[in-house]
């Protein structure tokens, strides 16, 4: 009997030291595969700064944008920004309002930025002499008017609104292509053919395509980056917009579109892509306008400051 109760006693002993040994592998893997799953959906992150229409010049205020104020607003900017650990950091145009020296007040500030930094071309960097407007490519820092980058599973595609247009179109051939393509869209009546708006070159229609097929092949998501919006219509749209959905529709890894120029800002969602326009920095003023923005595995966050809104975009 004493023999059966020792024995009874040691195997519920024994069951008991398996349960907790069993219980403590269990927690264990349990919080090995929850910090795995967080890793998984971190690996893909980061964070970014984006600010647009900086629009620097030493004029008179005009149309409530105060472009004396841009200088101490970029200032300001990048100041928060450094504060952050930013993988990039991205200007969506109008960096000057006119006059080649403009660039000599805001460029040094841009540069004390502690991440990578990009810039997108807008129809008012091209506000100065003929003679200088390729210099103004250059001091911005651009190889290429457009050119593409990517950063974890993201392909970012910058576009160069200006390639035809009354102001940036710089050799014989995008002159040409600038004139064939305003007087084929005159006569429809659209409210975004604006001589200071501008279109894509054939050339950089079939680079987007390259870049979209590059994208897909590398199963990346892509994001573009213009200084003229899509969408919403309205007068500030780049004039072969058309054109430019009709090249995208096929491409469901297209998930965004961020852009300036009209400086209200605004959104719109398409075909499962997020149109946004960051409102203009120059504008009103006491307040400023920039922007953080997280991407994140199913979501983009914006952390809007001053008149930015903050806003979370759902990657369908
Ligand atoms: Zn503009």
């Amino acid at each position: 009997m004493i023999a059966f109760f020792l024995y009874f006693k040691n195997t519920v002993y024994l069951k008991l030291k398996i349960d907790l040994k069993v219980k403590k592998n269990i927690v264990f893997l349990l919080g090995f595969l929850a910090l795995t799953a967080c890793k998984d959906t971190q690996k893909n992150s980061f964070k970014i700064g984006i600010i647009s229409d900086c629009q620097y010049c030493d004029c008179d205020v005009k149309w409530d944008r105060h472009y004396k104020k841009a200088p101490h607003r970029l200032k300001e900017a990048v100041a928060t920004l450094n504060k952050d650990t930013l993988n990039y950091t991205i200007h969506l145009g109008d960096f000057i309002d006119k006059d080649f020296k403009s660039l000599d007040s805001v460029l040094p500030l841009w540069k004390k930025l502690k991440s990578k930094s990009y810039h997108v071309l807008g129809n008012h960097d091209f506000e100065v002499k003929d003679s200088l407007k390729t210099a103004v490519i250059r001091r911005l820092n651009l190889e290429n008017r457009y050119y593409s980058f990517t950063e974890k599973d993201w392909r970012f595609i910058v576009l160069d609104g200006n390639d035809l247009s009354f102001h940036g179109a710089l050799t014989q051939e995008k002159k040409q292509q600038t004139d064939s393509l305003f007087n084929l869209l005159k006569d429809k009546k659209i409210p975004y053919l604006k001589k200071w708006n501008g279109g894509y070159s054939l050339e950089q229609l079939s680079w987007i395509k390259k870049e979209l097929e590059l994208a897909i092949k590398n199963n990346q998501k892509v994001g573009f980056y213009c200084h003229f919006p899509i969408f919403p219509i309205d007068q500030h749209n780049i004039w072969n917009r058309n054109q430019f959905l009709a090249l995208i529709k096929p491409y469901k890894n297209v998930k965004i579109f961020f852009n300036g120029h009209n400086h209200a800002g605004g959104y719109q969602m398409k075909n499962n892509v997020h149109y946004l326009t960051f409102k203009g920095m120059v504008d009103t003023e006491n307040t400023s306008a920039f922007a953080k923005v997280q991407f994140d595995k199913d979501t983009i966050t914006i952390e809007g400051y001053h008149r930015e809104p903050s806003r979370k975009l759902v990657i369908k």
